[in-house]
């Protein structure tokens, strides 16, 4: 799979369950979390570029 990086402070995302909660109710979806700043992104958000891919951050440099 894709090695995602916090795009605040570029550690490894670990995989993790996202909790939400729409119009009072609960649920859960996919997603994954940072380590260091414990920032969480649903897969969804990925889609909109708040996170990239850590080839992309290679070829960033
Ligand atoms: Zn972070």
């Amino acid at each position: 799979m894709v090695q995602w990086r916090c795009f605040q402070c570029h550690e490894d995302m670990a995989e993790t369950i996202v909790e939400l909660e729409f119009s009072g109710v609960e649920g859960s979806a996919e997603g994954i979390k940072c380590p260091k700043c414990e920032v969480k992104y649903l897969l969804e958000d990925i889609v909109i570029n708040k996170v990239f891919p850590a080839e992309a951050e290679l070829s960033y440099k």
